[in-house]
C-alpha cells in the first residue's frame, strides 16, 4: 500500500516536505521541483503503485481521480490555452520515480514537441 522508501510515498504521507497544490482521499498533487516548463506539476495516487504497467481495475479510482483533477489545476495555474500530460513508464518510457505519478505541464508559450521526431 505504502512503500516507508518511496520518495512519492513520503510525500504523500507528508514525511517530506513538497509543494501540495491539491490533496484528496486518492490523491495528491505537487509542484515538480525540477520544473520543465512554467507550471509543472505531478499528480500521485496516495497508493503505491511503481508504474502504469502494474495498474489495473483496482486503481480505477485514483487514476480516474489523477485525470478528473488535471482540469481544475489548470483553470487555478490559468492554463487556458492548454497544458501537456505525460505519463513515463518504466526504463522505456525513462520512469525515474518508480510511483505512478502525471506529469502537467503548462505555458503560456507553446511547448515544444513531445519528443524528437526521427529523422
Ligand atoms: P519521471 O522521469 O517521470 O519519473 O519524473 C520524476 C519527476 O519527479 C522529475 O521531474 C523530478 O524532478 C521529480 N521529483 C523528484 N523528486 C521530487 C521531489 N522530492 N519533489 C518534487 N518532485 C520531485
Ligand atoms: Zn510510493
Amino acid at each position: 500500500m505504502v512503500d516507508s522508501a518511496c520518495i512519492f510515498c513520503r510525500i504523500a504521507a507528508r514525511d517530506i516536505p513538497a509543494d501540495i497544490v491539491r490533496e484528496s482521499d486518492h490523491v495528491v498533487a505537487f509542484r515538480d521541483t525540477n520544473p520543465q516548463a512554467p507550471t509543472h506539476i505531478l499528480i500521485i495516487p496516495k497508493e503505491h503503485v511503481p508504474t502504469l504497467y502494474d495498474a489495473g481495475m483496482k486503481q480505477h479510482q485514483a487514476l480516474g481521480k489523477m485525470l478528473a483533477l488535471v482540469g481544475e489545476l489548470a483553470r487555478k495555474e490559468w492554463a487556458a490555452d492548454g497544458f501537456r500530460t505525460i505519463v513515463n513508464t518504466g526504463r522505456v518510457g525513462h520512469q525515474e520515480v518508480y510511483h505512478v505519478h502525471m506529469h502537467v505541464l503548462g505555458g503560456p508559450e507553446p511547448l515544444g514537441p513531445m519528443l524528437v521526431r526521427r529523422k
